[in-house]
């Protein structure tokens, strides 16, 4: 979608800190983070959100899951880490272009303290 952030950041139009990109999928520093580990991971293709996505989605979404102990691991996370995919009103999702926050890298105080 020509003005959604996220497929401007796939696209370049907007830099991006990448930790990990393939062809299916792209990963990022989170602009704002909440952990020493925040990574943002995506598909490239537009997908608003887990409420829009389908099972044609199948396979991106599992490799989003797939990636994401390499990744947690490659950013220093390599003792466990949460996987958040907020979605839609209730799920308090700000940007419309489906992402899983990857975070981790300390034990869980403050504002990511766990909640469910
Ligand atoms: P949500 O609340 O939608 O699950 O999370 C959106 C996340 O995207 C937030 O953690 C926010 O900091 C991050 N974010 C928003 N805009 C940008 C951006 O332009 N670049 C990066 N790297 N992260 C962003
Ligand atoms: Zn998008």
């Amino acid at each position: 979608m020509s003005d959604c952030i996220f497929c401007r950041i796939v696209r370049g139009e907007i830099p991006a800190s990448t930790v990990y990109e393939d062809e299916e999928i792209l990963a990022f520093n989170d602009i704002n983070p909440l952990r020493p580990v925040h990574v943002l991971v995506i598909p490239k293709k537009h997908i608003t959100s887990l409420s829009t996505a389908g099972v044609d989605d199948t396979l991106v979404l599992g490799r989003i899951l797939a990636k994401a102990n390499e990744i947690a691991c490659s950013q220093g996370s390599a003792d466990g880490f949460r996987v958040i995919i907020n979605t839609g009103r209730v799920g308090q999702q700000e940007v419309p272009h489906l992402h899983a926050h990857i975070v981790g890298g300390t034990d869980p105080v403050g504002p990511m303290l766990k909640r469910i």
